[in-house]
């Protein structure tokens, strides 16, 4: 058996054991070698690498030291830039790093600090209370480490996603663990409007000692909700920047939320982007149906509205986009049956989703625009989506995911998967060339304008 049947066949071996875990965890993990008995791995951060020696490694090593004999080494690389990783993304839900032991905290936080936390906590966003799926899971995992009493194994945590999909609820569910694990440790929650407000106010009053204090000395966990919020602040983002690197060089876990990746985060000085994505970013995706309809029926639990399947798959099926506006149709739904008396069933539910949206057509799939993208530059799918780098093919590639990204609103991550397993940076940078190329080329812009007008004939 050659050393890539060796490795492939203890990979397949791996990958039975929890199918879609693996795939969630090896998208971001690339085979370089097999040579004297050392298997050389690059994973995409930290946190990929950790994960993956303990959860996976004992038994891929065991299946090669079945064939190749005992005492495999394995040598890790990091490297963000995974052209080739082992695997597509991911089917379902891996298991949660426990909190372990306890961390020793200097200062007792005053109660009071402590209960206008609370207050400002939603008590629903707890870890019990989020759905794992293949969208969420990498965040999921991180969030539940940074609460971990160990401290933060990866700080900063920047956690990034489109609206509704649980980033707030991940900060609080943090928040809320820290403080029932570990009472003494002074957790800091505040969206970036207010860190903003208070800034201001505290300038005006003369009371920046206080606020200092508050932020960077007074602090265990920092939870900064929607950074993007401080766009252009550039006071506000100069004080941040002082507070991350005061929290950061005591080793205090920062954890920010953004709509955005670091590097698209408009009006926000470089030196904070770097500090963003010194750490791990994980962002949180739009859930998959199944994903959806686990969601729904936890919030219908916890409200304790009766739903059976059949509507929760309807609701999940009809709601796509957006974790809040899903729960919005649901409590909607449960406001009208109380009201009229009626038990929620799928004829009622069907009546009521038709009655307040209609069903949008369904939408234009990436597959539509590859199959487009290839047909103006007269190419096959195979060779749009293959490692091709000649000019012209990759040329059409880069048009094919601007114009995805353009149209379905697609996440970078999504848009690397669905096109060859590539990186989300790679995307990234195809579709700002392609942006500034439209602008000043007219002939690029004449094959956009082409493909776009054959996507809006098949519409
Ligand atoms: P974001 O901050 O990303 O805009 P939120 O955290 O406010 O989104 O989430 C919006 C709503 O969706 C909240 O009620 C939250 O509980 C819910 N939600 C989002 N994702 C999940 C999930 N995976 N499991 C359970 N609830 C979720
Ligand atoms: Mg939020």
């Amino acid at each position: 058996m050659g050393t890539q049947d060796t490795w492939q066949s203890a990979l397949d071996h791996t990958r039975a054991l929890s199918p879609a875990s693996f795939e969630q965890w090896f998208s971001s993990v690339q085979f370089e070698s097999l040579e004297n008995k050392t298997l050389t791995l690059t994973a995409r951060d930290e946190f990929v690498r950790d994960w993956v020696k303990t959860h996976f490694l004992p038994a891929l090593v065991e299946q090669l030291e079945q064939q190749l004999g005992s005492g495999i080494a394995v040598e890790w690389q990091v490297d963000s830039d995974l052209p080739r990783p082992v695997c597509d993304p991911p089917v379902k839900a891996a298991p949660v790093p426990a909190p372990t032991s306890s961390r020793r905290i200097s200062r007792v936080p005053p109660r009071s600090v402590k209960r206008e936390l609370r207050e400002v906590l939603n008590p629903k966003y707890r870890f019990d209370q989020f759905v794992v799926g293949p969208s969420n899971e990498l965040a999921f995992a991180a969030a539940a480490s940074s609460a971990d009493a160990n401290g933060p194994k990866y700080n900063p945590l920047f956690i990034c996603g489109g609206t509704g999909l649980g980033k707030t609820h991940l900060v609080h569910a943090i928040a809320h663990h820290v403080l029932d694990e570990r009472p003494n440790a002074r957790v800091v929650y505040v969206s970036a409007e207010r860190f903003t407000n208070e800034f201001i106010e505290a300038l005006q009053h003369q009371r920046m000692d206080e606020f200092r204090t508050r932020y960077r000395r007074e602090c265990d966990v920092l939870l900064l909700d929607d950074i993007q919020f401080l766009a252009g602040r550039e006071q506000t983002q100069e004080e941040f920047f002082h507070t991350f690197n005061a929290l950061h060089e005591a080793d205090k876990a920062i954890v920010v939320t953004s709509d955005k990746y670091p590097q698209q985060l408009q009006k926000m000085p470089e030196r904070l982007v770097s500090r963003f994505t010194s750490g791990l970013v994980a962002d949180v995706q739009v859930p998959r149906l199944e994903t959806r309809v686990a969601i729904v029926k936890k919030k219908a639990s916890l409200e304790k509205i009766p739903l059976p399947d059949e509507v929760a798959v309807l609701l999940a099926q009809h709601v796509q986009s957006n974790v809040r506006e899903l729960e919005g149709a649901l409590i909607r739904l449960a406001a009208k049956s109380s009201l009229t008396g009626r038990t929620i069933d799928y004829d009622f539910a069907k009546a009521e989703i038709a009655s307040v949206a209609p069903r949008r057509p369904e939408l234009m799939s990436v597959a539509d625009i590859q199959r487009a993208v290839c047909n103006h530059f007269q190419m096959t799918n195979a060779e749009l989506l293959s490692k091709d780098r000649h000019k012209s093919v990759a040329f059409a590639r880069q048009v094919a995911m601007y114009l995805c990204r353009q149209r379905l609103r697609c996440s970078f991550p999504e848009l690397g998967r669905a096109f060859g397993n590539r990186d989300h940076t790679t995307v990234m940078s195809a579709v700002r060339r392609v942006e500034a190329l439209r602008q000043k080329d007219p002939q690029v812009n004449a094959h956009l304008e082409a493909i776009e007008q054959s996507l809006i004939a098949s519409d």
